[in-house]
This record gives structure tokens, sequence and C-alpha cells, in this order.
């Protein structure tokens, strides 16, 4: 029978004891110019897995230096569009065989369980790569009908170039999907990455790397500075990154904008999110409270999309509060290793604290906690935080404004419906929305009205690479996925011919 995920972790642990992992500049592995490592640890025992090299401006500068190359390398250049599909291909299916490992290592990197890791995030990193592996042979320009004055006969076309040497900083709450959405679109535009991924969550970004050169992707094309904040500024303002794709806060978002103005690179963000749930009276309360109590519990509610804002019609809120909160009470709460967790610990102390004192500041400003707020019973190691309702939540309340970021459900009633509207978007955020009715036109009525870059109407959380996914307002600038994502990471180039 296959090896259970505790073997597994015990394995990938011992493989990652003695040296610590380096960087990966220019297909080598290699340590930080300074020598300075970090640990990571396993969020569900608080304890080290391994020393990870800290990267710093000078690794980020040979990271640069070697992508740029790298772009300029026929080898990559000018690749066929067949060949670059077929790499991205190749560098899917080496995910596909490792998914269970990748999964497990996810699983003691981030805390999340690894059964769902493997459904949802490794089996999703696989869809992104054959995604894109799509889009060389099918992204191209156009040939476009201008009217010139002079009546001159004038062919007039379109290119789409790589946009150049990309720098990636990626969060830590879906580490390898967030690396996917960037890398593979990245790569099927002819860019070359540096990719930085989050400090608490080093591992598979990594591993993904070096898959890729043993997919046969060229050296350079695909480097990864692991590190902290500072690593992620020092790639912000590089004067050789032309484009920086960046998921994380909306604060450091803005950071980035301010850092990036040196040779005004191009930038992507997407931030953060306070996302509505919003119930009418004639919505399916079963099913709705299902998928109200995944959107916020799902990764622990470490999720940009959670739905982290309910607004329950008055006549159902009771009813509907109760048997999310039923759904709550049946998560499995432990390590994620075993198969029969589906709620594992929050990612670090630094955001059990953040948790925690958001449930203080709602209870102290109002709000009542109806089931959670606290460490589960009988889970004293690791980072663990129950699920978590508060009800009669007011609109300016913090735990309604702002981001918590963890597995918080923060509850409101509504009765006027264009009050309804009005409160849904009174928000610094605008990156999904949940609309729960089984009345035609007041969901597609409420669909139009809500400023949100996802609506979902009696489903939350569906995400495809197909469809764009990004935010309205503070939430971000740019769409990943779909067309959208090659565009990204593409200049389009206007080119005028006289023919007369
Ligand atoms: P964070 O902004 O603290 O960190 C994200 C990344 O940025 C990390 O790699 C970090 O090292 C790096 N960084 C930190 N300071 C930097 C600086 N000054 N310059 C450059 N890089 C810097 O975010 P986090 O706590 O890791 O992730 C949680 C946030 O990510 C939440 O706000 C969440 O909503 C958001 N998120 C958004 C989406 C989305 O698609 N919109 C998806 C996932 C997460």
């Amino acid at each position: 029978s296959a090896p259970d995920a505790f073997s597994i972790a015990s394995r990938l642990e011992a493989g990652l004891k003695g040296a610590p992992r380096g960087l990966i500049i220019d297909g080598k592995t290699v340590s930080a110019v300074s020598g300075k490592t970090f640990a990571t640890h396993n969020p569900a025992t608080g304890k080290e897995i391994c020393q990870v090299a800290e990267g710093g401006a000078a690794d980020v500068d040979l990271a640069v230096q070697a992508a740029r190359r790298a772009l300029n390398n026929p080898a990559w250049r000018d690749m066929s569009a067949v060949d670059r599909s077929l790499l991205l291909n190749r560098l899917a299916d080496l995910i596909e065989r490792d998914a269970q490992d990748l999964a497990v290592l996810e699983c003691i990197d981030n805390g999340k369980p690894a059964t769902l890791t493997k459904a949802v995030e490794i089996e999703g990193s696989i869809k992104t790569f054959r995604y894109f592996a799509g889009w060389p042979t099918k992204f191209g320009g156009e040939t476009l009908p201008v009217s010139p004055r002079s009546g001159a006969k004038i062919l007039n076309y379109t290119l789409r170039e790589p946009v150049g040497v990309c720098g990636l900083i990626v969060p830590w709450n879906y580490p390898m999907s967030m690396a996917a959405w960037k890398v593979a679109p990245a790569l099927a535009a002819g860019c070359t990455v540096v990719l930085k991924p989050a400090e608490q969550t080093p591992l598979t970004a990594l591993r993904l790397a070096e898959l890729a050169l043993e997919a046969g992707i060229p050296a350079g094309v695909f480097n990864v500075i692991t590190g902290f904040g500072e690593a992620g500024a020092a790639l912000v303002d590089h004067p050789g990154v032309d484009k920086v794709a960046f998921t994380g806060s909306t604060e450091v978002g803005k950071a980035i904008v301010r850092g990036s103005t040196g040779n005004l690179k191009k930038v992507s963000l997407e931030l953060g999110g306070k996302s509505p749930q919003i119930v009418l009276p004639d919505a399916d309360l079963d099913a709705a409270a299902a998928s109200i109590a995944a959107g916020i519990f799902f990764n622990q509610g470490q999720t940009c999309t959670a739905g982290s804002r309910l607004y329950a019609h008055a006549d159902i809120h009771d009813d509907l509060l109760a048997r999310i909160a039923d759904h709550a009470a049946k998560l499995t709460i432990g390590n994620g290793l075993d198969p029969s967790v589906n709620f594992g610990p929050l990612v670090s102390e630094e955001q059990w604290d953040r948790v925690s004192s958001y449930v203080e500041i709602g209870q102290r400003e109002g709000a009542e906690l109806v089931i959670g707020g606290s460490r589960p019973q009988g889970l004293d190691e690791g980072f663990f935080f129950q699920p978590t309702i508060m009800a009669n939540a007011g609109r300016d309340m913090r735990i309604v404004r702002e981001e918590i970021f963890g597995p918080v459900l923060s509850a409101l009633s509504w009765s006027d419906p264009e009050d309804l509207v009005a409160q849904a978007n009174d928000s610094d955020f605008g990156l999904s929305a949940g609309i729960w009715t089984n009345n035609l036109k007041q969901a597609h009525r409420l669909a139009a009205a809500v400023k949100a870059g996802t609506v979902w109407v009696n489903c939350f959380n569906l995400v495809d690479n197909a469809t764009p996914f990004g935010g309205f307002k503070q939430s971000g600038w740019g769409r990943e996925h779909g067309r959208q994502a090659m565009e990204l990471y593409s200049e389009v180039k206007s080119v005028w011919v006289n023919l007369s």
C-alpha cells in the first residue's frame, strides 16, 4: 500500500536536515552571498523543519542578471511555441509525478491538511501549467484596419513580445498555487522570472524550480530567492526587472507601487479582501450554510477571497447562523498529515496572535461570540485556532472592515435591499462576493451592483484558469488567469508598413 503522509513527512524531513536549502540562481543551488540562513517551521508542532538561505539585495542582483542572460539566450528566446508548450506540459507531468510529496511538503511547511492540499493546490497547479501550456501556440497579434488620412496603403499589425525579466513575489497562504499562477503565464509568454516565496513557506517554490530544471527549462529562466521582505523589496527596486507581479497584503502592495517607480516597471497586484456573502430570504439555506462555512473556514480562513462578512436577511439570519455553526463544529481539527483532518493550524504564532486579537476587538466593540474564539481543547502545541463566528457585527466594527485572514466569520442582519448593496460595497476591498437566492432577477441585479472582481451566485470560491481573477478597489491591479494573464506578461507592439 502507498506510504501514509506521516512516513512521507519523516522521509522529507530527514532529507531536509543537514545543509540549509539554497537559492536557485542560473540553474544552480547556491548559498546566499551573506552566508545567512533562517529557519522554516512546522505550524502543527512549532518545530523547525530546516534552515533556508536568506537572500538579500546581492543575491537578487545575481538572479536578475541570470534571468536577463536567459531572456536573451537563443535557446529560450527563439524557442518555438510548440517546444515552449511541451516544456510547460513536461513540468506539469513532474508535478503530477511528485504530487504526494509536494502536498506533504506544503503540509509540514504551511500546516494545511495534506489530503486537501493535494486535491486542491497541487492538482490545481498541474492544471495551471497545462492550461498555460496551451497559450504559446495561440497567443499572437492581430491585423488591424487602420485608415490613414493620406490615403496611403498601410498594413498595420500587432506583435506580442515577452515583457522581460519578471519579479514574482508570493504569500504563504497558497504557496504552490500562487507561484504557479505567476510562473506559468510568465514562461508561456517567453519571460524569465525571479520568484520570491514567503519566508513562512519557502520549500515548495524551491522544489518547483528544481522540477522546472528537470523538465528541461533552460538554466536562468526560473530563479528562486528565498528570504524576507527585504529580498522582495530589492526585486521591486532593481532596474533590471521589467515587471513585478505580487500577491499579498494591501499594505505591502502599496509599498511595491512606491518602490517600482525607479524604472516604472509594470506592476500587477492581487491583494487583500473582505468578501461579502449576501443571503436573500428565499435562498436554499442548506446549500448556503455548507458553502458559506467552507468559504470562511477552508485553509483556516487564510484565503484572500474568504467570505468573511455575512449579510443574512433578518427572516433567516438565526436559522442560517445555527446551520453554519453546525458545519464549523463538525470540522476535524488537527495535524494536517492525518487524512481525517480538514482544518489545520494557522501558519504562524504571529498569525495566531492577530486572529485572536480580532476576536477580542470584536467583543469589545459589541459583537457576540457564537462559536470558537480560541485554541481548541487538547491541541496544546502548534498554532491551532478554532473556527469562529461573531454575530451582531456592526458596519463600522473593525471585524467587518479589516481583513483578519483567519477563520472568523462576522455576521450582520439586513432587511432593506437598497441598504444591503450600500453595506456590501462599503469596503476598501473588492475581490469577490457571494450571492445566495433562487430569484433570477435578484441574482443578476446584485451581481451587477456588487463591486468585486469575482461574483459567485449560489456557489463560492470556484476558480478556473480560464476565467479572470483579481480585484476592484484596493484588492489589486490587473487580472490573473485566462488571456488576461498572458497580456500581463507581454508587451504589444503596433507595426505600420507603408505599402504604397
Ligand atoms: P505580505 O504582504 O506580508 O507578504 C507577501 C510577500 O511579500 C512575502 O513574500 C513577503 O516576504 C513579501 N514582502 C514583504 N514586505 C515586502 C516589501 N516591502 N517589498 C516586497 N516584498 C515584500 O502578505 P502575507 O501575509 O504573506 O499574505 C497574506 C495576504 O495576501 C493577505 O492580505 C491576502 O489577502 C493576500 N492574498 C491575496 C490573494 C489575491 O489573489 N488577491 C491571494 C492570496 C493572498
